[in-house]
């Protein structure tokens, strides 16, 4: 298959128009994030132009022809296993010889290399948290941030659009369900910062079927959805369909019909009436 270009990937908005995101039940509240802009208990404004700028896909980041896909990489950024061995092993050893020369990276943060044979141009190499379940808040800074680094570094390299791994949800043991809110909300608060119009289109790249859920529930928290993404309901859409066939209906008995007379029949004697029907 052809890798997938930005535009290939689908939109929030386009998810929730086709029913594969729907909207959060009225008066759920934020997930307990400990950081971030979002910590209060309101969903942030519904905003189209945000969700036309986010993606969400479930396959390999190696495939995607992006400007910098994200790798989960380790402190060494010398390769592991998981994404990041897929993504050395499809980018070639020229990868690792440019990792080599970089001295390793701290947790929390990133460093951005070239993608060799990858589709993308890019590759940006964040080092999530171990989670420790002991210090939740301390991992959640490590992990928020090495979405805003990362973000950061690409619009610095013009890289324009950006996908996502899920970064520590593997073997680093980060719970998905507390990974994905703390992702959305570096992303939302990266998206409309000051930086943010440097950025064209966020990708969330999901693989486990636990992340794919994850995101599927706290998208519509973090990005809802605006009226005009919603899904029309059945019994909209099932009047909209028996209005539209009876207007063909109608239209189609109208063509039948002779054509209306041009002239007053008080204007007319009956002769001239019926000299009229005859010229026609
Ligand atoms: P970490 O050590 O940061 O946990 P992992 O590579 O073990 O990194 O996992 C990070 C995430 O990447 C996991 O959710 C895993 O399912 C996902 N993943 C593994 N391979 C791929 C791939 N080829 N494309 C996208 N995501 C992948």
């Amino acid at each position: 298959m052809a890798p997938l270009t930005a535009s290939d990937i689908p939109s929030l908005s386009l998810l929730y128009k086709l029913r594969k995101l729907s909207a959060a039940p009225p008066d759920t509240p934020l997930p307990p994030t400990r950081l971030g802009p979002n910590t209060g208990t309101t969903l942030p404004t519904p905003s189209k132009a945000l969700n036309d700028r986010v993606g969400l896909i479930r396959g390999d980041i190696t495939k995607l022809a992006v400007d910098a896909i994200v790798n989960a990489a380790n402190q060494s950024l010398l390769g592991g296993g998981g994404v990041d061995e897929a993504i050395h092993r499809a980018a070639g050893p020229r990868l690792y010889r440019e990792c080599r020369a970089l001295g390793g990276c701290a947790t929390g943060s990133a460093k951005m290399t070239g993608a060799y044979a990858l589709p993308a141009r890019r590759v940006v190499h964040a080092v999530g948290p171990v989670y420790n379940p002991f210090d939740r808040a301390g991992s959640e800074r490590l992990l928020t941030g090495c979405y805003t680094r990362s973000l950061e570094l690409a619009a610095e390299g013009g890289c324009r659009t950006v996908a996502f791994s899920a970064i520590s949800t593997g073997v680093y043991g980060y719970p998905s369900r507390d990974a994905a809110p703390a992702a959305l909300s570096a992303i939302r608060a990266f998206l409309t910062g000051p930086d943010g119009e440097k950025i064209d289109k966020v990708v969330v790249v999901t693989f486990e079927m636990k992340d794919v859920e994850a995101y599927n529930q706290f998208i519509p928290l973090y990005f809802p959805p605006v009226a005009e993404d919603q899904p029309t309901t059945d019994r909209e859409e099932e009047t909209r369909e028996t209005e539209a066939k009876l207007t063909a209906e109608a239209e189609a008995i109208a063509a039948e019909l002779p054509s209306a007379p041009t002239a007053d029949p008080y204007d007319l004697g009956h002769a001239g009436k019926k000299q009229k029907q005859k010229d026609n």
